[in-house]
């Protein structure tokens, strides 16, 4: 796979493909952004580089889909190979569309993988300890990553429309302020792939619910569409979140590439109509 097989909405070059699989490992979306700071393993995976079959094709990583745990258990491996990482070493979300977030330490390690997790409803993850793989999942709903390099500490959240609304990007930032001292003009911040505004059509409600919290965005946030629905703009409003929660523009990499317009190549829940697996979002402090 590489880059040119994904359809992009402009010709910002804010990702590139790493091609993992002759290492045994998978093929992993990354952020030019992330990479001058060269302290972190991290990494979106595709649909290419597992062993699931029919909808999941081919590297599925939920457990929760219907999806054989044997082929998602050869998926990890193959995932874990490419962030030099052991299984062992993953902790997994509990997404339910909440804002809630969970500081990660060592002995959380395995957890959502090779045993039960003990927390609920957890949509964002975060920890300064080196060596634990931070994981999400994804098929339309945006991904969230922050690094912050002057305290060593790194988050991933799942923001869609309900927790991009709710502004899941600043939970994740004031819980790093919290827990680590993060100043939020010192993290740098990354929006991933996710649906687009042109496949993202909402009801009147939706729409009136980000018109109400984002109120000077106009109709670059929320176009009119068809009778009675919108587009809406889960990426203008997550850049939004961000920048209004202190991250710097020199310090922010907003995705060009939309899950639904690339279905062969990404999970899209609309695209599939909710036939799909997930793609996992991931990261790790070297
Ligand atoms: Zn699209």
């Amino acid at each position: 796979m590489n880059i040119q097989d994904f359809k992009t909405a402009d010709d910002r070059q804010v990702f590139y493909i790493e091609d993992g699989k002759h290492d045994g490992g998978v093929p992993l979306l990354k952020f030019h952004l992330f990479d001058q700071l060269q302290m972190v393993d991290y990494g979106i995976t595709t649909r290419s580089g597992g062993v699931s079959e029919g909808m999941y094709a081919s590297l599925n990583v939920s457990y929760t889909r219907g999806d054989e745990k044997a082929a998602v258990d050869e998926n990890y491996h193959r995932t874990a190979v490419s962030l030099h990482a052991d299984v062992s070493d993953f902790v997994l979300t509990d997404q339910t569309h909440t804002v809630n977030i969970r500081k990660v330490t060592g002995k959380d390690c395995g957890k959502g993988i090779l045993r039960e997790k003990d927390y609920t409803d957890i949509d964002g993850l975060i920890t300064d300890e080196p060596g634990i793989v931070l994981g999400a999942f994804f098929a339309d709903c945006v991904p969230l990553l922050f690094i912050d390099p002057q305290h060593h500490a790194v988050g991933v959240s799942h923001s869609g429309w309900r927790g991009t609304v709710a502004r899941m990007g600043r939970e994740t930032i004031r819980a790093m302020c919290d827990a680590f001292q993060s100043r939020p003009q010192d993290l740098y911040c990354a929006v991933g792939p996710s649906i687009c505004q042109s496949c993202y059509e909402v009801s009147e409600d939706v729409a009136q619910r980000f018109q109400k919290e984002f109120p000077d965005a106009g109709d670059e946030l929320c176009m009119p569409g068809a009778p009675g629905k919108y587009q809406l703009n889960l990426w203008k409003a997550n850049e939004i979140v961000l920048s209004e929660a202190g991250i710097i523009k020199e310090h922010l990499a907003v995705t060009n590439i939309c899950t639904c317009c690339n279905a062969k190549l990404l999970f899209s829940h609309r695209a599939t109509h909710g036939k799909r697996g997930n793609f996992g979002v991931f990261i790790k402090l070297r």
